[in-house]
C-alpha cells in the first residue's frame, strides 16, 4: 500500500480547566490513504471536533504527532501553517454562520485566492469563480447574491466552492449536512462524492449521524469521551460491530436499510467525566460487560481481525471470537 496522506500517532489534546485537566483526545492513532473518506463518529462532546482542530493545526497538540504527506505538521510556524492551508481545507457545519453575511458569493469564493497573495489578475479570477460555481452547481446569477438571499443548500455549496478555491487535496467536513433539510442533505453528500471522484480528494467526515456516515465513508472511526473505541472499513463495521458502545449505537439506527438487525441496546449508567478521568475504560460505567480490569486499565486498541481495531479488554469473550 502507498504512503498514507495522513498519519495520526498517539495524539493527545488536554485542556486546563478550573476543575482539573480535560482529556478531550486521548492517545488516538490512525492512518488515511489518499482519495478515501474516514467517518469520525461519536456523540456530542466525544472529542471529534477537537480531534479535527488539532489535526489541522487550529489547536496545538498536547502530545503525539500528525504527519501529512510524509511531513510532520504537529507544531508548524504560522507561515508554514498558511502554506498548509492550500492543501488542507474545512467545510463547516452551518453555512449561514461560516459565511460572512456582508460578502457576496463572488467575494466569499475568491477571498482565499486573494488572501494567498497569488497576484491573480481580475479576468482570471472571474474565470476561476465561474469554474468553481459551476463545479459546485451554483448558477452564475448568484455571483452577486448575499448569504441571506440563498437557501441552506446553496449556502453550503458556496462553502464547498470556497474550500475548493485553493485546489486542496484534503478536506475536513465538519457535520456539513446536519444543519440542512433532509431533502438537501442527499444532494450535498452526492456533490461531495462526485468532487472526490473527479479530484481525488481525501475527506475526514465528522458526524453523529450513522446513516450519513454509512452512505459516505470508506472507513469509520468511533470515539467515546476522547478515546477511539473501534475503527475499520465501513462495510465491516456495519456488518460486524465488535465494541459494546458501537453495537449499542448501531442497534439504535431506525432505517431498515442498515443490515444490523436487533433490538435497540439501551445504555444505562452515567457518562464518565473527561476531567481528570478515572484510569479505566471510559465506557465502563455504562457497559454491561464491564469487569474489574475495565475499571483499572484503559484498554489499548488492538487489531482483532485484519484491519479491524477495537479498544476493549473483553472483546473476544463478548463476540465469542
Ligand atoms: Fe466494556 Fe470493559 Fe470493553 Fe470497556 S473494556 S467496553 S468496560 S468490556
Amino acid at each position: 500500500m502507498s504512503q498514507p496522506i495522513l498519519e495520526v500517532k498517539h495524539l493527545c489534546k488536554y485542556f486546563s480547566t478550573p476543575r482539573g485537566t480535560l482529556h478531550a483526545v486521548e492517545d488516538l492513532s490512525f492512518t488515511l490513504q489518499q482519495g478515501r473518506t474516514l467517518g469520525v463518529v461519536g456523540e456530542s462532546g466525544c472529542g471529534k471536533s477537537t480531534l479535527i482542530r488539532t489535526i489541522i493545526g487550529l489547536s496545538p497538540a498536547t502530545d503525539g504527532s500528525v504527519i501529512f504527506d510524509g511531513k510532520d505538521i504537529t507544531h508548524l510556524k504560522k507561515k508554514e501553517q498558511k502554506e498548509l492551508r492550500k492543501d488542507m481545507q474545512i467545510i463547516f457545519q452551518d453555512p449561514f454562520s461560516s459565511l460572512d453575511p456582508r460578502m457576496s458569493v463572488r467575494a466569499q469564493i475568491t477571498e482565499p485566492l486573494k488572501l494567498a497573495n497569488l497576484h491573480i489578475k481580475k479576468p482570471e479570477l472571474e474565470e476561476r469563480l465561474k469554474s468553481l460555481m459551476d463545479t459546485v452547481g451554483i448558477a452564475e446569477r448568484f455571483a452577486d447574491a448575499y448569504p441571506h438571499e440563498m437557501d441552506g443548500g446553496r449556502r453550503q455549496r458556496v462553502g464547498i466552492a470556497r474550500a475548493l478555491a485553493m485546489d486542496p487535496r484534503f478536506i475536513v467536513c465538519d457535520e456539513p449536512v446536519s444543519a440542512l433539510d433532509v431533502s438537501i442533505q442527499a444532494q450535498i453528500l452526492n456533490l461531495l462524492q462526485d468532487l472526490q471522484e473527479q479530484m481525488g480528494l481525501t475527506y475526514i467526515f465528522i458526524t453523529h449521524n450513522l446513516s450519513v456516515v454509512n452512505h459516505i465513508s470508506d472507513e469509520n472511526l468511533h470515539m467515546y469521551l476522547g478515546c477511539m473505541v473501534e475503527t475499520c472499513e465501513s462495510e465491516e463495521l456495519f456488518e460486524r460491530p465488535l465494541h459494546p458502545y458501537t453495537k449499542a449505537l448501531l442497534s439504535a439506527i431506525p432505517q431498515p436499510s442498515i443490515r444490523v438487525k436487533q433490538e435497540p441496546i439501551l445504555l444505562e449508567g452515567e457518562l464518565t467525566s473527561p476531567i481528570n478521568p478515572a484510569p479505566g475504560c471510559r465506557f465502563a460505567p455504562r457497559c454491561p460487560y464491564a469487569t474489574e480490569l475495565c475499571t483499572k486499565e484503559l484498554p489499548e486498541p488492538a487489531e482483532i481481525m485484519p484491519g479491524h481495531i477495537v479498544a476493549c479488554h473483553n472483546v473476544q469473550e463478548i463476540n465469542k471470537l
